[in-house]
């Protein structure tokens, strides 16, 4: 033997092959962390029982390697390799690590993949190039099912593709899956910053209002709204100030208030469009909290009140936001 015998792993079928100059050597994956000089020759005569005892099981005793207990199988079939335990070719039935890799190339193959590598920790798991040129991770318990027309095979890469697209075409971003857990919906983000979750076949058809601008953002009327909105726990009133196709059922239905919490609106504004009010709203709401920070209430004392993140302000600034929707307001007309 040479001097490169047992020196490299190549993990690339369900055994590890312990490549030596001549033929490689399939190693069970349970062995897979026995160093590769281990399977080296082991020199001691084959009894003849062990020699017809391999060849009922369609093998034939190549050498022993490794230590006492192992032997390295020739597969009378297709040749190729495989150590042993003398114990499993008395008790169980032995595989032959060609012909393993073999049928998992061609169960891959006739599922339409190709097979990659095993997973090295998950041993029912492997990896497969899909038709599509992606790398899958899959179960070959699975691929079997595929090859037998029982089952699909769906890339996970090119499926979060095709939904972006559907979410892009309706003004939506597809931000990623359902914090509930749905199976069936995915978490999305609206034009107008506004994140929902959307059911995927609803966002696929277009049926996708936004809870905040409602139905078709671009055209349909909206109002901007100014609130006043007592708190429980909190001594003075908080404010404000924002946009919606229904104020009234945001703030009952959307904003997470608590059931004590009291709601007041200073002034609601009518608009043309929701397009025109988010427009308006966003202006006038980086104006204020850019012109009084001191007035922008920080969001550690309405966390788990409200469920927004800004525009909550202290009602010193009323007569600042009234300005602006008087400015807002005149601009609207003139148009
Ligand atoms: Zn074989
Ligand atoms: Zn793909
Ligand atoms: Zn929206």
């Amino acid at each position: 033997m040479s001097d490169n015998t047992c020196q490299t792993y190549v993990p690339a079928t369900p055994f590890v092959v312990v490549p030596d100059n001549a033929t490689p050597l399939h190693i069970p994956h349970r062995s897979r962390n026995v160093p590769p000089d281990a399977w080296c020759d082991y020199d001691r005569p084959v009894p003849p029982s062990w020699a017809e005892l391999a060849a009922r099981r369609g093998f034939r005793i190549d050498r022993r390697v490794r230590d006492r207990y192992h032997l390295a199988l020739e597969c009378l079939s297709c040749g190729a390799y495989t150590a042993v335990k003398i114990a499993a070719l008395r008790d169980a039935a032995v595989r032959c690590g060609g012909c393993a890799a073999r049928d998992r190339e061609q169960n891959a193959q006739g599922a339409g993949l190709t097979f990659l590598r095993r997973d090295p920790v998950a041993r029912h798991y492997g990896y497969f190039r899909a038709p599509c040129g992606h790398t899958v991770r899959r179960q070959f318990e699975l691929i079997q099912r595929v090859r037998s027309g029982k089952t699909g095979l769906r890339c996970a890469l090119c499926l979060v593709a095709r939904e972006q697209d559907e979410a892009r075409a309706h003004g939506w971003h597809r931000i990623g899956s359902d914090f509930a857990g749905n199976p069936a919906y995915r978490l999305y983000r609206h034009a107008c910053g506004h994140v929902q979750r959307i059911a995927r076949v609803n966002m696929r058809h277009g049926q996708c209002d936004c809870a905040r601008c409602g139905e078709s953002w671009s055209s349909k009327p909206s109002v901007i709204y100014l609130a006043r909105i007592s708190l429980p726990g909190l001594a003075g009133d908080v404010v404000k100030f924002g946009y919606s196709a229904h104020p009234r059922k945001r703030f009952k239905h959307q904003l997470g208030l608590p059931k004590s919490a009291r709601v007041r609106f200073v002034r609601l504004l009518e608009m043309p469009s929701g397009h025109a009010a988010c427009a308006a709203e966003k202006a006038a709401n980086a104006r204020l909290a850019r012109d009084f920070p001191d007035l922008v209430v920080p969001q550690t004392i309405y966390r788990g009140l409200i469920n927004v993140r800004s525009e909550i302000y202290w009602p010193a600034i009323l007569g600042e936001i009234e300005a602006e929707l008087d400015r807002i307001s005149g601009q609207t007309q003139a148009r």
